[in-house]
């Protein structure tokens, strides 16, 4: 080896060193840039997933325990037990009508809820079905100024929507059966499960001419207290639903039950009252003849 051949050698040597220095190096700063990576990924995932678990947590307690914020204290209401005007046919045009409305009854807290009503002056309209133990609630309903209508017989959907005919037997049975007790005919009809029931598979405009024929109409409800809910509902939640669910409805059908299971349902209608009773824009009425239909299904 000459002393160029060496220079030469030696020179390859030092730029060999500093190109595989040079490598090195970049591949160092390329893992660490994505380790730093991975690791900001991870921290901002981390977040996100925190976020949306207690996002989500919030929404999976919305239903039933409801942001305590939210939540309207019934008990810091005013009490002031002051009757209404009883209605007397007028359409009260100006006023925020509330028709309460009791499914399922009569039962064991029929006559605890008709002392309620009483107590506020308030009048309301009950579904019922056949229940002959309780004749004398069915008869009471209607001398205190309430509405009686037909619900079912005995609130059997398989039944009652098995055909047109089980469904006209089925009201046939109970208007008779009330028409008896009574000796009021009875003016109106809920369908059980509301008009817009998915059991009947027939042609729902058949159950409607059976209704008509027989001079009934249907109401379904446009406020839904949820006490029918798989989870039974304090009464306070019961009312916080009614409450809410009225908002600024000008004509507000509010749906609840009056079963042996639905004592929180009877417990929340002083709540319901008291938070109206000071308010003289808002009136409770039953359901007449001059109430307008809420009607889910309509006749095609
Ligand atoms: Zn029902």
């Amino acid at each position: 080896m000459n002393e160029n051949d060496f220079k030469r050698y030696k020179k390859i040597q030092i730029y060999g060193f500093i190109f595989v220095s040079l490598f090195i190096l970049i591949i160092c700063f390329v893992i660490g840039y994505l380790l730093n990576r991975n690791y900001t990924l991870e921290r901002k995932y981390n977040d996100l997933n925190d976020k949306v678990n207690s996002n989500l947590s919030e929404i999976s307690n919305f239903d039933y325990e409801k942001d305590e914020a939210e939540f309207i204290d019934l008990e810091e209401v005013a009490f002031k037990r002051e009757l209404k005007v009883l209605p007397d046919g007028e359409e009260y045009p100006d006023k925020q009508r509330i028709y309460l409305t009791f499914d399922d009854g009569p039962g064991k807290y029929t006559n605890e809820l008709l002392d309620i009503l009483e107590e506020y002056g308030v009048k309301a309209t009950f579904f019922v079905i056949y229940q002959p133990n309780h004749e004398e609630e069915y008869r009471r309903i209607v001398d205190n100024g309430h509405t009686l209508a037909i619900h079912s017989y005995d609130h059997s959907y398989k039944k009652i929507y098995k055909s047109v005919d089980g469904f006209k037997e089925d009201i046939d049975k109970t208007y008779d059966f009330l028409l008896e007790t009574t000796g009021q005919e009875p003016l109106f009809y809920r369908f059980p499960g509301g008009s817009s029931n998915t059991i009947f598979k027939g042609n729902k405009n058949d159950l409607i001419d059976v209704l008509n024929d027989k001079n009934l109409v249907y109401y379904d409800w446009n406020c839904d207290s949820n006490d029918a809910s798989k989870k039974a509902l304090s009464s306070n939640q019961i009312a916080n639903n009614v409450i809410k669910g009225i908002g600024n409805k000008k004509e507000a059908i509010v749906l609840m039950h009056d079963t042996n299971a639905k004592l929180t349902s009877i417990e929340a209608v002083p709540l319901i009252l008291d938070y109206y009773m000071e308010d003289d824009n808002v009136i409770f009425l039953p359901i007449t003849e001059t109430t307008e239909p809420i009607q889910h299904v309509k006749k095609k």
